[in-house]
């Protein structure tokens, strides 16, 4: 029998896990949520990967309790997931380069990590899990015009869409629990890993280094600000009918080509310079957020208006990049 849909009711004094909350997107959000919910008890459970820093959450020391541990884990899960009312999760091996390099820990998190969670949820009665997934997941939609909307089918490329299109299907499925799956477009802002590429471009100028674009630069990318992908996924959460899909799209796709153009304007300096391209690189990604926004949500921040705050916050926080930067994780890109 299909499930009844119901909008949840998330009490002001609710207990939410948000995991992967020392990443880019998660810790923004844990950083939205302690504002906006000031009578939420935020718990954060991060493994504290290579992308993960417990220093995004520092303004957050004394407000959250922090879990260092893996959603993998069915202890750990049962553990983090007890007396929540909401489960939002982020923890995720991100980044596609790395997948098409060894895509098991993508298979770990991205997949048997849901799958832990959806089980740990069950197992405590937890009311709403929303599952933070991706616009990858339709693959690529260069060959239409249209932008995609949450009933076409999913049709992953890269090994990290694939495992992000298990651990989505797998929340969809699980329809004896409440749960909502946001589909977001291309995120960026402050806080993200300099290995993607909006972070990657600034920095990159910054230490007088050229901007490494793929291909001829024709990917088209929906830039969605990490501020609005917070908001968005909050709005759903609270809003979002049980067992459906949202996409958060800022109906803004651009190629990778105006991205270093507007950070060469924007920064007065830069230089792009082509690299062979990704294998099997998708071409294009665009969502329909008509959805999300029928419910009251909508981006407020375009790349022309926040690009120079991004920028300014990659200068001031030099340390932070530099030393990811010069690790031995950090993948450099060779010129001719
Ligand atoms: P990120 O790589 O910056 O952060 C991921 C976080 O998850 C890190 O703090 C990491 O330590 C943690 N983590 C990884 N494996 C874990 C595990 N097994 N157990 C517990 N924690 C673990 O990623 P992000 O860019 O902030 O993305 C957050 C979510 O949003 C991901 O699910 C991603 O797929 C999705 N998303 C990202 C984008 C984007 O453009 N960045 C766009 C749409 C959706």
């Amino acid at each position: 029998m299909a499930a009844v849909p119901v909008t949840p009711h998330i009490p002001d004094d609710a207990t939410v896990l948000i995991t992967g909350g020392a990443g880019f997107i998660g810790s923004t959000y844990a950083l939205l949520a302690a504002r906006t919910h000031p009578a939420w008890t935020i718990r954060v459970l991060d493994a504290l990967t290579y992308c993960g820093f417990k220093a995004h959450l520092k303004p957050l020391a004394n407000r959250i309790e922090f879990i260092h541990g893996d959603i993998a884990c069915p202890d750990t899960a049962a553990t983090a997931t007890a007396n929540c009312h909401a489960v939002i999760n982020f923890a995720a091996e991100s980044h596609v380069d790395r997948s098409i390099i060894d895509s098991k820990p993508f298979t770990h998190t991205n997949v048997q990590g849901v799958s832990t969670l959806l089980d740990a949820c069950r197992h405590n009665t937890v009311n709403r899990f929303l599952h933070v997934s991706t616009d990858e997941v339709y693959g690529d939609v260069s060959h239409t015009a249209e932008l995609s909307n949450e009933d076409d089918p999913l049709n992953p490329v890269s090994p990290y869409a694939t495992s992000k299109s298990q651990g989505d299907t797998l929340t969809l499925q699980a329809d004896d629990l409440d749960t909502v799956v946001t589909r977001g477009a291309n995120t960026w802002g402050p806080r993200q890993y300099p290995e993607k590429v909006i972070p990657l471009f600034i920095t990159n100028t910054i230490d007088e280094q050229p901007m490494p674009i793929y291909g001829n630069g024709t990917a088209l990318r929906d830039y969605l600000h990490v501020d609005d992908h917070a908001r968005g996924i909050d709005h759903i959460l609270h809003h979002g009918t049980r067992g459906e899909a949202y996409n958060l799209g800022a109906r803004a796709a651009v190629d990778t080509n105006t991205i270093a153009a507007m950070i060469q304007q924007a920064m007065d300096a830069g230089t792009p310079a082509f690299v062979a391209d990704r294998p099997d690189h998708d071409m294009r990604y665009a969502v329909n957020p008509a959805k999300a926004e029928a419910l009251g949500w909508r981006p407020t921040i375009t790349l022309a208006q926040g690009l120079a705050d991004t920028i300014s916050w990659y200068r001031d926080n030099h340390a932070w990049w530099r030393a990811i930067k010069d690790g031995p994780d950090f993948r450099h890109f060779k010129w001719d």
